[in-house]
């Protein structure tokens, strides 16, 4: 009896050479995570693939979709596991392919195991000439076509099952989830930040977010909910999240009284870097993210993104900084995150900003524009009024467990903020 089951195909994980079962455990674990709750009876590795197999009663579609969001899968397909013969490959093949639309067709077979008695071009050419004749029989006159087929049924003969699939979806691509190393995300809650957060996750890289939210809001306009909603819109991705909300403006209060107007949304960005940092340093990060993207707006000149990083001794990566808007928005579509973030919303940032903003500062001009600050103290003030937020994944969907942030004594971020502050020769 042929079972069902679902193919998973990554490719480029086999770059990565003896990390090869590190990068593959990663992704068997998140293909585990994303599909609880739902019958599986195994999940295996016949050969460069994974196999999960479907218990009793599962819901396929249910399963496909939830792999959609599994990093590091290049494709995957509903398939059917039959016997190591002919007739049983046809009769799938004919099962995966009766009800499906197409006026050509293609059957490429693989062989990795080479016991089996017939080579691919047999396989190829005995399951085409069967399916053929039983579409004639069906009344359809479809035809073969190995250039530039409609449909392509597939037969995999692994050193484990045979598989029979026809209909291949594309996966996200990228790496697995938690392979590359924990950063702190800034996240608005605009289009941006969300999607350069999806750039790097896809790269395997595991985010903590924080964000930063105005006072002033009317109710139902606070940004917080926006946050709230991409980090739950993302999690599946990483398959757990952690956000730090943090009040913002009793900070720029202090940033717009003894700061120069003009670069007070460069002074804004360095306190939300450094207050990431303060996070980073918690939660074991080794870098910074934002969604910023080389000349979208007056902040994000070189010279400007340049002066705002000297604020932190971390590295700051902008996976966006050559994307345009276009590109980024065309992202944020597919991954969901452009509906939350086109809701209207209280942004902090705007708040208080001046007319003509400095468009080309140093990172000198800015440490003499804040040095009326006590900025030890505003970061301080910053991670310790800060709320924390967890999410993750339980029976495929996304779960929201609020928690006040942990209060970590001493604060080492705070103490590291003063050391590099006190030394001006380490941020030249
Ligand atoms: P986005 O669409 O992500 O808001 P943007 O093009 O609007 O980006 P800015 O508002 O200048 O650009 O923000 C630049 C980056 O600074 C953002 O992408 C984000 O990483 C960070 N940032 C800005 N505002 C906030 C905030 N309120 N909370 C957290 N991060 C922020
Ligand atoms: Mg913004």
């Amino acid at each position: 009896m042929p079972t069902r089951a679902i193919v998973v195909h990554y490719h480029e994980l086999w770059l990565k050479g003896r990390n090869r079962l590190f990068f593959l455990n990663r992704l068997s674990d998140a293909l585990r995570r994303i599909l609880e709750g739902l019958p599986v009876d195994r999940i295996g590795r016949p050969g460069d693939r994974i196999l999960v197999w479907l218990g009793e009663g599962a819901d396929t579609a249910e399963a496909l979709r939830r792999i959609e969001r599994v990093l590091g899968v290049a494709y995957f397909a509903p398939a059917q596991t039959v016997e190591r013969d002919l007739d049983a490959i046809c009769a799938a093949a004919w099962e995966e392919l009766k009800d499906e639309p197409f006026a050509t067709f293609a059957v490429r077979a693989k062989r990795s195991d080479k016991s089996f008695p017939y080579r691919s071009s047999e396989i190829e050419r005995a399951v085409g000439a069967y399916l053929l004749a039983r579409l004639r029989e069906a009344g359809r006159d479809a035809r073969v076509n190995l250039g530039s087929p409609d449909r392509t049924c597939r037969v995999e003969i692994t050193p484990g099952p045979v598989l029979v699939y026809a209909r291949k979806i594309p996966g996200p691509g990228g790496l697995p989830a938690k392979t590359g190393g924990k950063m702190v995300c800034l996240l608005s809650g605009g289009f941006d930040s969300a999607v350069a957060a999806y750039k790097l996750m896809k790269r395997g890289a595991h985010l903590v977010f924080v964000h930063f939210y105005g006072t002033g809001a009317q109710p139902g306009e606070s940004s917080i909910h926006v946050a709230r909603e991409l980090t739950r819109q993302l999690t599946p991705y990483q398959l757990t999240a952690n956000l730090f909300l943090v009040p913002f403006e009793p900070i720029q209060r202090e940033i717009v009284r003894y700061a120069p107007e003009d670069t007070r949304v460069l002074l804004y960005r360095r306190m939300m870097l450094r207050i990431a940092a303060g996070f980073a340093e918690r939660t074991r990060a080794l870098a910074l993210l934002t969604g910023d993207s080389l000349g979208q707006v007056a902040s994000q000149t070189l010279e400007n993104m340049i002066a705002v990083d000297r604020a932190v001794p971390l590295n700051v990566f902008r996976p966006l900084v050559g994307d345009d808007k276009q590109e980024i928005l065309a992202v944020a579509q597919r991954i969901g995150t452009y509906d939350i973030s086109s809701e209207p919303f209280h942004d902090c940032c705007p708040v208080f900003l001046p007319r003509s903003p400095s468009l080309r500062a140093t990172a000198e001009e800015l440490e003499c524009a804040e040095a009326g600050l006590d900025i030890p103290a505003l970061v301080r003030q910053g991670v310790e009024t800060a709320t924390f937020e967890r999410y993750r994944l339980v029976n495929g969907r996304v779960e929201r467990i609020a928690r006040k942030a942990p209060q970590l004594a001493p604060a080492p971020a705070v103490e590291a903020e003063r050391a590099f502050h006190q030394e001006p020769a380490a941020k030249d």
